[in-house]
């Protein structure tokens, strides 16, 4: 696979200390690390006097203490919510209750319909067995009642304040609202769980879309942003080979998956033990998800087919469409 040209440890990571990255820019990580966060969530703050809070964080006492100190003496303009998975938004509305400043989004994350058919295979829980994680971080769980006081639009300008400004990207993909914001005097993009600076994304259906997720990473290659801030991981300081990589790695696993369906129809739980052989056990089921929603995107290509027309499923068996290598 390629390399994508991550940057670890965390520059600067001291928990609950408000971390000056620019003149605008400071991040205050929040203690709450796990494989699905890196060392934690990364709350950007933006501004001088008057400032912007990008995803607020989980609700942890110590996170919102620091938060507390870093913002006193200011104003707070704006809550921006980049998505509404569980470590990013809880904080925002104390954050909106303390300071009456509104919260912003591209909206309200949509409920899906009742479904099982992306549900992983009960039979596979034994993946877990040796798993340190506890079930209550397995998954990112989902604020579905949040609603933004102001919803954006994809290229709207919506906070205008002391000599900078934020303006909305729309990067539909890890989540159909997800939200990037973009900073224009120091050509900054926040850039959420779209891209981040120590891992690939999770792209889990079915509000999780693959097809969606490729075209937001070509979007950000066409733009010209100086520097990416993720909410997990290192600021991104050379953005074009790092994208490249990212969108690469995928375009990488599309073409693995391709080739061992040459050999006959499979699972996705067997595409996985394949190719995720050198990957730790416990990344296997989010490993599936991610299969799965390549699926989903070469199925709509007309490249994969399930066996038997069976129900397009976690547990279907998919096979090759003629030609389509
Ligand atoms: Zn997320």
């Amino acid at each position: 696979m390629v390399g994508i040209p991550f940057v670890e440890p965390l520059d600067g990571l001291v928990y609950g200390a408000a971390n000056r990255l620019s003149p605008l820019v400071a991040r205050v990580v929040a203690e709450n690390p796990s494989k699905f966060t890196y060392k934690g969530t990364g709350t950007y703050i933006i501004g001088r006097e008057d400032v912007v809070v990008i995803d607020p964080g989980p609700n942890l006492d110590a996170h919102r203490t620091a938060l507390e100190r870093t913002l006193d003496g200011k104003r707070v303009r704006g809550i921006v919510v980049t998505h509404c998975h569980s470590d990013h938004v809880p904080l925002s509305y104390w954050l909106r209750e303390t300071t009456g400043a509104p919260t912003f989004a591209f909206g309200p994350h949509p409920r899906p319909a009742p479904s099982a058919l992306f549900d992983d295979d009960p039979t596979t829980e034994d993946d877990e067995t040796n798993d340190k994680v506890g079930d209550g971080e397995e998954r990112e769980h989902t604020d579905f009642d949040f609603v933004p006081d102001i919803a954006v639009r994809d290229g709207e300008r919506f906070i205008d304040v002391d000599g900078w400004s934020l303006t909305a990207v729309h990067t539909p993909g890890h989540t159909s609202n997800h939200l990037c914001v973009h900073l224009d005097v120091e050509n900054a993009l926040f850039t959420g769980d779209h891209i981040m600076g120590w891992s690939t994304t999770v792209v889990s259906p079915p509000d999780g879309n693959m097809t969606d997720y490729m075209e937001s990473v070509r979007k950000l290659t066409r733009r010209n942003d100086a520097i990416l801030y993720p909410t997990h991981g290192n600021p991104v300081r050379d953005p074009a080979p790092f994208l490249a990589a990212y969108l690469e790695h995928r375009i990488e696993r599309e073409t693995q998956i391709l080739t061992l369906l040459t050999k006959g129809p499979s699972t996705i739980r067997e595409i996985v033990e394949v190719l995720y052989a050198n990957v730790r056990r416990e990344l296997h089921k989010p490993a599936r998800r991610s299969v799965l929603s390549h699926m989903l995107k070469l199925l709509e290509e007309g490249r994969v087919a399930v066996m038997a027309d069976a129900p397009v499923s976690m547990r279907a068996t998919w096979k090759l469409q003629e030609s389509s290598l």
